[in-house]
């Protein structure tokens, strides 16, 4: 099947589950791939990588109203290759890549809008604020001019049956219900990939992060 119509497929059954941006999740995968998904009216991007995603920001800079996602984890001294020229950044969890990413930011005059990443699965070594400490951080980063958080991301652990990520995307969105109260920025929810962004969309995605239903299978990540 080519890109279009595997793009087709993928926006068949999210139509289906309800209503969610789609992300189309290009690491690993080149240009090419990039512009056949753009070919068929995709606009949003997702990359993992900083330099990946300033290599193919260079050499698609012709397409001027594509927007880009910075998915990944982000380290501090890689802000500037990600802002600005980054639409939402999906994966901030803690206050030093928060803080580079408004500096950067304000430098260049505008804002960073970006989600905070929850653990719900309260996993070990898994990137991600822990739920009980998010709302905390959001109070620390409402100080940084140059930073507007606008919703939160997960990645649940992988499991088999996508029905068994049910409860941890429930977990996030009664999270951000929560805090929207307090807080009206947040309203975004980053959730779902290839293998359960339907029971995803069915509790309250905004957002899915679609890669391998699109582009296909990746090969191992590259050299940074
Ligand atoms: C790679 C990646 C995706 C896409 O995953 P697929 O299973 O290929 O759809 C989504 N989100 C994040 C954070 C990723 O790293």
């Amino acid at each position: 099947m080519s890109i279009a119509e595997r793009l087709e497929e993928v926006r068949r059954r999210i139509s289906q589950a309800g209503n969610a941006t789609l992300v189309a999740v290009s690491k690993t995968h080149p240009a090419t791939a990039i512009r056949e998904a753009y070919a068929t009216g995709q606009r949003d991007f997702g990359e993992n990588y900083a330099q990946e995603l300033t290599a193919k920001r260079a050499e698609l800079a012709d397409l001027q109203d594509i927007r880009w996602h910075f998915i990944g984890a982000l380290q501090s001294n890689k802000a500037k290759l990600v802002v600005p020229g980054t639409t939402l950044v999906h994966a901030v969890d803690r206050l030093s890549v928060a803080d580079a990413l408004s500096r950067r930011a304000v430098g260049a005059g505008t804002v960073c809008e970006a989600l905070i990443e929850v653990n719900v699965g309260g996993e070990e070594s898994k990137a991600g604020a822990a739920p009980e400490a998010v709302e905390q951080l959001i109070a620390a980063l409402a100080g940084l001019p140059g930073l507007r958080i606008r919703g939160l991301m997960c990645v649940p652990p992988p499991v088999a049956d996508a029905e068994r990520s049910r409860p941890s995307f429930r977990r996030l969105r009664l999270l951000r219900d929560d805090l929207r109260r307090r807080h009206p920025s947040v309203e975004l929810l980053s959730m779902g990939m290839t293998g359960d962004f339907e029971v995803a969309i069915a509790e309250g995605a905004t957002h899915v992060r679609i890669g391998t239903a699109i582009f296909g299978a990746r090969e191992a990540r590259p050299a940074q």
